[in-house]
């Protein structure tokens, strides 16, 4: 079965935000049997986002959340908060986390175990510069981040593990990378997590997506190959027939036998 999640980032009000999961609420069949569905909203509009999806079977996500527990830190979002609200899914380290506030490893780690706590599903986002690419380090750099992030972790009971491959300099730009070309990275990916946990963990709780420009018209291509297990959108998760018509091509992909359950 595989991953479809929409990462709405800060371009929405909250009026937008409630209408757009209306929309995709509305457009979706009230069943989805064989695809993971969710939308990450911003902080401000999760609860309106979540009244607006109703019975939906689309999940409620969200961008980010704070690594301590409580306290004083000002203008933060605990784990215990989302959770509170409903969330089953977070995305961290997300590149524009890493480069616009340095989001660095040692934080996103204890992120991932914040999210982990809460019964949350962490997607941890990994991908390399244009640079580091270009210096051919993008192997390298993928398994250092995973690595820095979840060695030594242990999965709790029936916890489940997102990986978002997403190239950063894709992201955003309209065209994404060949799909053969992240499968590679998905093989390294799904490597070092064998490593990192064990193959059984690795295999049954684990889920390796791509990110970085998807669109309707590309997704099929990306979930053709049975390394890569779901995609992460962004800029084309903020039309609801856009992002319908991706989930639609993700069941069908589903049908070919691909994709981790
Ligand atoms: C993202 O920011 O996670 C992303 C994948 O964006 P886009 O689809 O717009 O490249």
């Amino acid at each position: 079965m595989h991953t479809v999640i929409g990462n709405w980032k800060m371009q929405l009000t909250i009026t937008e935000a409630a209408q757009l999961a209306k929309d995709i609420a509305a457009t979706l069949p009230k069943r989805l049997p064989d695809v993971r569905v969710t939308v990450c909203p911003s902080y401000a509009a999760l609860a309106s986002v979540k009244e607006a999806l109703g019975v939906s079977p689309v999940v409620l996500g969200a961008q980010d959340l704070c690594h301590e527990e409580k306290g004083a830190y000002t203008g933060e979002v605990s784990g215990r908060e989302l959770a509170d609200l409903g969330v089953k899914l977070v995305i961290i380290g997300h590149s524009e986390r890493r480069s616009h506030v340095h989001e660095d490893d040692t934080l996103i780690r204890a992120k991932v175990q914040r999210a982990l706590k809460y019964k949350m599903i962490p997607v941890l986002c990994v991908g390399e510069t244009r640079d580091e690419r270009d210096k051919g380090l993008r192997d390298v750099v993928v398994e250092r981040q995973v690595r820095a992030a979840l060695e030594g972790l242990e999965l709790p009971a029936r916890g489940e593990l997102i990986i978002a491959y997403e190239p950063i300099w894709v992201i955003g730009s309209g065209t994404a990378v060949d799909p053969e070309d992240a499968a590679r990275s998905h093989y390294i990916i799904r490597e070092t997590l064998r490593d990192v946990f064990t193959s059984e963990t690795a295999d049954r709780r684990c889920r390796v997506i791509y990110g970085g420009s998807v669109d309707k018209d590309n997704i099929a291509e990306f979930l053709a190959r049975p390394v890569i297990d779901g995609v992460l959108v962004g800029g084309a998760s903020l039309s609801a027939s856009e992002f319908t018509a991706i989930v639609e091509a993700a069941r069908t992909a589903d049908a070919k036998g691909a994709g981790r359950g």
